[in-house]
């Protein structure tokens, strides 16, 4: 079984802090009922979410064009308007946001590692973000 690093987000500081990281191994698994594919090995006492857990990919304009139009198919193909919408693990809270002003939805956000963010201030009546895991 490979045995590689937990995080991918994390930019370590020292060269032996991220030799020495937390590894954990990969025995992927596919439902045939419901598509779900999970990591069989995963652990989660290997992980430590902290506010220095960088998962935003918007900085790449292709990702954000890949975002919106991936907010948009989800608005038009599951008639998301007017909804509540929950997402677990809901990262800086882009995809909410997107939702939300496409749809003229209200959704709650779950995210250990969210920091609240200036350029969301615009739809806190729309969106609520957790600081915690979906429990
Ligand atoms: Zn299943």
């Amino acid at each position: 079984m490979l045995n590689i690093p937990v995080y991918c987000n994390l930019l370590w500081l020292e060269k032996q802090a991220a030799i020495d990281c937390q590894k954990g191994g990969i025995k992927l698994s596919f439902c045939h009922s419901c598509g779900l594919i999970e990591n069989q090995a995963f652990d989660p006492a290997k992980l430590s979410y902290s506010q220095d857990y960088k998962n935003s990919l918007h900085y790449s304009s292709g990702f954000q064009d890949y975002a919106d139009s991936f907010a948009e198919q989800l608005v038009q193909s599951h008639n998301l308007k007017h909804k509540n919408i929950i997402e677990i693990g809901c990262g800086k809270g882009n995809l909410l946001v997107s939702l939300c002003e496409r749809g003229d939805n209200q959704s709650t956000g779950f995210e250990p590692t969210y920091v609240p963010r200036t350029e969301h201030n615009h739809m806190s009546n729309k969106i609520t973000f957790i600081q915690d895991l979906y429990s």
